[in-house]
């Protein structure tokens, strides 16, 4: 899938006095089985790119192309078709329901595809195989520690199959043992040809992706 930014800018709070532009006229073109990492101090606008990109809010201008077609002029359920089915997310804080298994939070994604039901169990058994979490398929989130709940969200992340995975400080929270595991995880994952863009502090982390992008105040500086 070819991801292409053309002049996008957000604005928040566009027409008050508070308003801030996170996001000032940025134009990135993201190819099939890239390996993209995004650093920058806090407030620079890291989150807002990775949010645009996820179709999870929308720019105050610009256009964002998948594959040639203009995603912000799409229906919102559209939108989320796109999210659902080619795109994967990884948050610093996981973003795991933490009352309910490891399975019960593999099959949220499942639910809101078209898959069969039959398929699911076969589907999450090959996921949790890939971060090695097999064995922790009955287990509760709350019951798992910060290192275990990043594979199983890598995991969650994969269950779809998507092209792209896209990861907000994935290993923010972690001990520098589990943050190589996150480390590995992310360079199979784009071995596997999956395009991977990864908003870091981690110098380790960003170095390993394939393009570097600094960003500062709103505007984007890609290294090389
Ligand atoms: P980063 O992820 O690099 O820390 P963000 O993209 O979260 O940066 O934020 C960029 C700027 O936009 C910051 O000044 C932040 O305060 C502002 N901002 C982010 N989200 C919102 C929002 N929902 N409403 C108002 N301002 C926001
Ligand atoms: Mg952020």
């Amino acid at each position: 899938m070819n991801i292409e930014l053309k002049n996008v800018s957000k604005t928040y709070n566009l027409h008050s006095n508070n308003s801030v532009t996170a996001l000032n006229d940025v134009s990135l073109n993201i190819n099939q089985g890239d390996y993209i990492s995004i650093c920058g101090v806090s407030g620079s606008g890291k989150s807002t790119l990775l949010h645009l990109i996820g179709g999870m809010d929308r720019p105050t201008s610009g256009n964002m192309f998948i594959d040639g077609r203009d995603i912000y002029a799409m229906k919102d359920r559209e939108i989320a078709e796109y999210r659902n089915k080619d795109l994967g997310f990884v948050f610093q804080d996981y973003a795991l329901i933490p009352y309910r298994t490891v399975e019960e939070n593999m099959m949220v994604p499942l639910y809101f595809s078209n898959k069969k039901k039959s398929s699911y169990q076969k589907i999450i058994d090959e996921c949790l195989n890939k971060v090695q979490m097999e064995e922790y398929k009955n287990r509760k989130i709350s019951s798992l520690s910060g290192g275990q709940k990043q594979r199983i969200a890598i995991a969650r992340a994969l269950v779809m199959n998507p092209s792209v995975i896209l990861a907000d400080e994935p290993s923010g929270a972690l001990d520098s043992s589990n943050r190589q595991v996150v480390l590995e995880l992310f360079e199979e994952i784009n071995k596997d040809g999956k395009t991977v863009i990864v908003v870091t502090h981690d110098s380790e982390l960003a170095n390993q992706a394939r393009r570097r992008i600094t960003i500062v105040d709103g505007k984007l500086y890609e290294q090389g």
